[in-house]
Parts: structure tokens; sequence; C-alpha cells
């Protein structure tokens, strides 16, 4: 027996591409994490017709389905009147739950306008979920097989929400079959090649369930297993965990799911090193990334955004004659960054960038998308070129600026500089 979840995203906004659903990504995390078995996500608009059909469709499927926004005061959102529709009966006025509606605006000094009294009234049969971060209540009605819930759009108040109501009323269901899930980071091979190396793994079925996704040449090995209890299921984890491990020994860089910038503040930490930073074509863009995590600080020295030459030459250091002769995107320009940048910061490691974001910029030779990156040492600096695909500024920086992560993630912690791969 399994708890079967679904999602339903309600609003025009996110059928129109202007607002993507992040509520229903979170809620399967959650409801994954207490073992209910999240089988569709769905988005619909605040159409009526569409609405009741996406509501009746998801409550005959599965046991819980959860509907976040259309509660709004305004008559666009409809949630409440398309589910009291569907359950054949008038909506009913919580008079509760419109005191909390004035008393929560009265507290923020806000007026009380009238339409808010829509947000008071249920369909028939349900059980209204108090909003103490908004004006929308919640609520809880069963409709066919399911246990239907609907949240605020807000992402903010759907998850104070959840957290009071929903997650617990589902975690208090008989059927659960708690998941824990791990994660084995790999770098180097390609995904058809991992997947050779690991295809018995990867039957449908299996439990625990192993797949691999791939993210701009990072590998993820994802296991997934569902037990009676969350002890067991962490246990089989660990169990094919401990099986994969030796077959992606060589390219295994990192368990769990930090980002790739978390993973270098961390190898930075356990080496003891510290890190500066030269960017030109990503402007900035790995410094940001970086200051992101917890406890930078500790190693990250300093970066420049030297984009224009003289900043290049004023800044780091690097001879005129260098730009002169191979132009600004070149390694030896970048190699020369590295070191300007290592020694004005007394960093132990330097990463320089600079590249061509496009849309021009671009030549025969040197054609939009060149990025140069070099990682200095120590032991001098390494540059290489990489020929990344046209495909807009943005992911042109992008790809730059992980193209440094795993720049300074490829050595592996024993040889954090020696071996970069480059
Ligand atoms: P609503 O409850 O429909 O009035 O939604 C209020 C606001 O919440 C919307 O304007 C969006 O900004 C946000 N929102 C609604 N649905 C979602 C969703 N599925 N994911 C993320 N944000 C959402
Ligand atoms: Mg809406």
């Amino acid at each position: 027996m399994t708890v079967v979840a679904e999602l339903l995203a309600i609003g025009d906004e996110l059928v129109h591409g202007a607002g993507l659903d992040t509520n229903s990504k979170w809620l399967a995390g959650e409801l994954e994490r207490i073992g209910a078995a999240v089988h569709r996500f769905g988005v619909t608009s605040d159409d009526p017709g569409h609405l009741r059909g996406a509501i009746a469709e998801a409550c005959a499927r599965a046991d819980v389905v959860v509907a976040t926004g259309g509660l709004g005061p305004t008559l666009d959102d409809r949630t409440r009147d398309v589910v009291a529709d569907l359950l054949g009966g008038p909506l009913w006025f919580d008079p509760a739950s419109w005191q909390q509606i004035q008393d929560w605006l009265r507290s923020r000094g806000r007026p009380v306008p009238d339409s808010n009294r829509r947000q008071a009234f249920f369909p028939p049969g349900a059980l209204p979920i108090g909003n103490p971060c908004g004006t929308a209540p919640g609520f809880a009605v069963p409709i066919g097989r399911a246990r239907f819930f609907a949240l605020p759009g807000v992402p903010r108040e759907m998850q104070a929400l959840a957290g009071t109501h929903v997650l617990p009323a589902v975690a208090a269901l008989p059927g659960l079959r708690p998941v824990a899930q791990s994660w084995l980071r790999v770098l180097g091979p390609s995904e058809a090649l991992l997947g050779e190396r690991i295809a018995p793994f990867m039957v449908a079925g299996r439990n625990p369930a192993v797949g691999v996704t791939a993210q701009s040449g990072l590998l993820t090995i994802r296991i997934v297993a569902a037990a009676a209890t969350r002890e067991q299921a962490e246990a089989q984890c660990a169990a094919t965990a401990a099986e994969l491990r030796p077959l992606v020994r060589e390219w295994l860089f990192a368990e769990g799911l930090l980002d790739l910038p978390e993973l270098v503040v961390q190898r930075l930490l356990a080496a003891g090193r510290t890190l500066a930073l030269a960017e030109s074509c990503t402007g900035g863009l790995a410094a940001s990334r970086l200051v992101d995590v917890p406890g930078a600080s500790s190693v990250f020295a300093g970066g420049v955004v030297a984009y224009g030459n003289a900043a290049k030459l004023e800044l780091l250091g690097v001879p005129g004659e260098l730009l002169q002769r191979h132009g600004a995107v070149s390694e030896p320009v970048a190699a020369a960054m590295a070191e300007g940048a290592r020694a004005r910061f007394h960093a132990d490691l330097a990463v320089a960038t600079t590249g061509i974001a496009g849309p021009g910029g671009g030549t025969p030779d040197k054609p939009v998308g060149t990025v140069c990156l070099a990682l200095a040492t120590g032991a001098g600096a390494r540059a290489a070129t990489l020929k990344l695909p046209d495909l807009g500024r943005g992911f042109v920086r992008e790809r730059a600026v992980h193209e440094v992560w795993r720049l300074l993630l490829g050595a592996g912690d024993a040889a954090f500089v020696a071996a970069a791969r480059l």
C-alpha cells in the first residue's frame, strides 16, 4: 500500500509562462520525506472549466492532492468556487476566518477591504486552515477518493500552512513508505559511459532506484530507497552507495547535494588554502557565487573584475606586450591574470577567466564562446581554452564559472594544485 500524492499549481501566470511553479517542487520534497509517493505535478490556469477538470482528475487518481494558488481576494482567484461547484453545494461563510483576516490586516495598520471577505468562504464540508502570515486561509476537504488541500500560492504562506496542517495530516495516514536518498557526484565520464558502468543498478522497479542526471558536464547518481521505516530506507541507500562506489571510484569527487561553489569552499578549507579570482568575461560572477557560501571568508582572499585591457595591465600586472601579441582572450593573458591576482591577494591559488561572451567580438579564430581559464599556483600557471557553444552571454558566463569550479575540483584532495585537470 502506498499513499499516492499529486500536486496542482493553479494560476494563469503559470500557464502563460510568466511564473514558475516552485511550490510543487518544495511540496514534493516534503511529502516524499514523510513517505508519500508523489506521482504527478499538474499546472492549470484559473479558468473554471480547466480548474474543475484538473481537480476532479487528480482527486480520482490520488489519495492526497495539494493545490496551491487561486485563493486571493480578487475575482480571478477561483479555487474555492470551483471546489464548491464540484462538490455540488454552496460556499459557506466562516466568521472565525473573517475575524482572523481582519485581525491580520489591522495588526499591520492596513485597511480592511470588503473584498477580503471572499477569502472567508469555504466549500461544503471544508475545514478552514488559518493563515498566520497572510490573508488567504487554506482548506481541507474530501473529494472523491482524495484528501484535497487548497493552500495559498505565495510560497512563504504555502509553506507555513503545509507545515502546520498538510504535512502532519499526511504523516498520520496509513500506508506511508518513507524514502531516503543519497547522491554520488561524478566528474569525468560521459553520461553514456557512466550508464554502462552502473547499468545493472538502473533496472526499472529496483529498490533502491538508481538514476543518473547530467547538468553542465557534472553527473549525479541519485539513489532512492523506500522502506517501512526511515532508518531501513537509509540503510538500503547506504548499501547501494557502498556497491556503487568502487565502480565509479576514479570519477567520484563528492557525495551529497552540495553546490559546486560549496564544494570548492569545503575543499579549500580542508586543504588550508586561499583563493583569489581575476575575472574578465565572468564579471565577478564567480566571486559572487563564492561569497554566497557561508564560511567563504576563510578561503576567499578577493577578486578583481579586470574587464578592460587597462585593468588587466594596471590592476593585475599583465604585460602590455602579451595583450598586444596574443589578445585579451588568450592563454598567456589568462595565465598572467591568474599570476597577478595570486601575487596581489597573497593567495595560494588564483583562477582567471577571459573570454568572448558575445553577441559581438567573435572572430573565425576566436568565435563567441571562446573562454580562456588559468589556474596559478606556487608552481606557476596553467591555462586552457574552452570552446563553449554560442548560446548567449548568460550561458557563456555561467558555463565559464562552472568550469572554474571544475578546474578547482578536478584535482581532488591530495594534489589540489598539481594535478588540476584542464
Ligand atoms: P494566488 O494565491 O493565486 O493569489 O497566488 C499569489 C502569488 O503567489 C502569485 O502571484 C505568485 O507570485 C505566487 N505563486 C502562486 N502559485 C505559485 C507556484 N505554484 N509557485 C510559486 N509561486 C506561486
Ligand atoms: Mg492566482
